[in-house]
C-alpha cells in the first residue's frame, strides 16, 4: 500500500519510540480504492504531549489538542496525528461528552462511523479491519460501525456523510443502515448549518448524486423540507422533478453555487421568481455564504437568454458578471441536456464558446473597460453631469453591440457627432 514518504517518517519515528502508529480513515479508504487521499491521518497510542516531544523539531499544530490531536508539518504538509480515543457518552445527537485515551486501535476504529472508514494500516503490522470494511468496499456496501440507530443518534451528522459517501463513491448503504438513516433523520434538526452545508455541498458534488440524493430524500427533508415534494411532480424526461434537478446539478459542474442553482431552480412549481425566492429563503437557513446565495438566487431568477449573438453575450455578461453570465450559459445547457433538447443544448455550447473568445479577446463588457472616460468628455465640452452619465452610456451600448470600436480615437469622434447631433 503506497505512503507518502512524509507520511512514512512519521509513522517510523512513532513506531522506532515504541508507539503503535497506523494511518487511518479516509485515506485507507481512498488508497484501498485506488484514489490518491486528501490527506494521511495518522492515529497512534502516543499521548499528545508524547506526540509532542517526539516532533519538539518540527513545526507542530496544537488547535485541536484538546480531542488528541497534534499537527505535524514535514515536507510542508500537515499531518494530522491522533492518540487512540474511545468515546464516552454524546450530547446534542453531534459531540461526544468526554474523550478517553485507549491503547487499542481496535477501540479507535470502533468509534469510527462506517466500515469502509474503520480500516487502520502500517507498513509494519499490515491492515487491521475489524469490521469487514475490505469486504464492504469490494462490494461497494456502506455500513455502519455497530448498531446504525445507536451510532446516528450517538451524531446525526453521520447520516449527511452517509448520503455523501453514497453519492461520493457510490457505495451502497446496506439495508439496516438504510432504515437508521430514515430512522433517525428527525435528529439533523440539532447539526449545525454549517456542518450540515459542508456535507451538502460533498453530496451534491458527486457523481452519483441524482441516485442517492434521490433515493434520500426523505433523509435531506430536515435539510431542504422541498426536495420530497419536487419528486411528487413528474417530468417527462427524467421522471421527476428532483431526477431532473439533480441530473442538471450533477453535469452543470463546479462551483457551488451553479450546482444549487441547479438544485433549486424549479423548486416552486409557479416559476422563476418563485423558484428564486424561495432557494433564497432555503440557502439563508443552510446559512450558506451570501456569495453563493445571491449568485444562485440571480441565476434562477434570470430569464433563458434570447440572443447568443456576439452582441448579445456581452449584453448578459455586462448585465450579469463575466462568472454569472458563463454559470447561466452552463447551467441552460445542463438544463436542455437533462430535458433531452439536443438541439439546444448545443445552441449553448456554441454560445459558452463564444462567451470564452469575447472574455479571452478582452471585448469590452463594462463601463470601466471603456476606452474613454467622464474626463475625455468633460475635455470635448461636455458638462459633468447626467448628461455626461447618458452620453457614456450611448457610446457603451454601440461598442457592446459591435457597432463602434473601442478606441479612444473612435470613441471621441462619436461623441462629438453626438453632442454636435443634441446641440442642433
Ligand atoms: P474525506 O475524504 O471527505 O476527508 P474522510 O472519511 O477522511 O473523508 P474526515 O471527516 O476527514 O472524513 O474524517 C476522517 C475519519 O474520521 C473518517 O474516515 C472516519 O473514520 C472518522 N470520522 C469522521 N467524522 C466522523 C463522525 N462524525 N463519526 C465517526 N467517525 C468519524
Ligand atoms: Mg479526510
Amino acid at each position: 500500500m503506497y505512503i507518502p514518504d512524509y507520511t512514512a517518517a512519521v509513522l517510523r519515528r512513532l513506531e522506532d519510540s515504541g508507539y503503535k502508529s497506523y494511518i487511518v480513515g479516509g485515506c485507507v479508504r481512498d488508497t484501498l480504492l485506488g484514489l490518491t487521499p486528501k490527506d494521511y491521518d495518522i492515529a497512534t497510542n502516543a499521548k499528545p504531549n508524547e506526540v509532542l516531544a517526539l516532533f519538539a523539531g518540527y513545526k507542530t499544530i496544537t488547535a485541536g489538542i484538546k480531542h488528541g490531536t497534534v499537527g505535524v508539518v514535514t515536507g510542508g504538509v500537515v499531518t494530522e496525528i491522533t492518540t487512540f480515543r474511545c468515546d464516552g457518552e454524546y450530547a446534542n445527537h453531534r459531540h461526544p461528552v468526554s474523550v478517553e485515551y485507549s491503547d487499542s486501535i481496535e477501540d479507535d476504529l470502533a468509534r469510527r462511523d462506517f466500515t469502509v472508514n474503520a480500516m487502520a494500516y502500517s507498513p509494519t503490522t499490515g491492515l487491521v479491519d475489524p469490521f469487514g470494511g475490505m469486504k464492504d468496499l469490494r462490494g461497494g456496501i456502506l455500513r455502519a460501525v455497530g448498531e446504525p440507530v445507536q451510532r446516528f443518534t450517538e451524531d446525526a451528522l453521520r447520516i449527511l456523510r452517509g448520503v455523501r459517501f453514497a453519492s461520493v463513491y457510490g457505495f451502497e448503504p446496506e439495508p439496516e443502515t438504510t432504515r437508521a438513516m430514515l430512522q433517525c433523520a428527525h435528529l439533523l434538526s440539532a447539526v449545525s448549518a454549517e456542518r450540515i452545508c459542508v456535507e451538502l455541498y460533498g453530496a451534491l458534488g458527486g457523481p452519483y448524486a441524482e441516485k442517492y440524493m434521490h433515493k434520500f430524500r426523505d433523509v435531506l427533508a430536515p435539510v431542504i423540507p422541498e426536495l420530497p415534494a419536487m419528486a411528487a411532480r413528474p417530468d417527462p424526461a427524467c421522471g421527476d422533478m428532483l431526477r431532473r434537478a439533480l441530473a442538471v446539478a450533477t453535469a452543470v459542474g463546479e462551483p457551488i453555487w451553479l450546482r444549487l442553482a441547479a438544485l433549486l431552480e424549479h423548486v416552486d412549481w409557479r416559476g422563476r421568481e418563485e423558484s428564486a425566492l424561495a432557494a433564497s429563503d432555503i440557502l439563508r437557513r443552510l446559512k450558506t455564504d451570501r456569495h453563493t446565495r445571491d449568485s444562485a438566487f440571480r441565476l434562477i431568477r434570470e430569464p433563458e437568454p434570447a440572443d447568443l449573438s456576439r452582441p448579445g453575450i456581452r449584453r448578459l455578461v455586462a448585465k450579469l458578471s463575466p462568472e454569472l453570465a458563463v454559470g447561466l450559459l452552463k447551467l441552460r445547457r445542463a438544463s436542455a441536456a437533462a430535458a433531452r433538447d439536443a438541439e439546444a443544448a448545443e445552441k449553448y455550447t456554441a454560445a459558452l464558446a463564444l462567451a470564452d473568445d469575447i472574455l479571452a479577446s478582452g471585448d469590452c463588457v463594462s463601463l470601466s473597460m471603456l476606452e474613454i472616460g467622464g474626463d475625455d468628455l468633460i475635455a470635448l465640452g461636455v458638462p459633468a453631469g447626467k448628461k455626461l452619465g447618458r452620453l457614456l452610456g450611448l457610446l457603451f451600448e454601440e461598442v457592446l453591440d459591435g457597432k463602434l470600436e473601442n478606441t479612444k480615437h473612435a470613441l471621441a469622434a462619436r461623441a462629438s457627432e453626438l453632442i454636435a447631433g443634441s446641440q442642433k
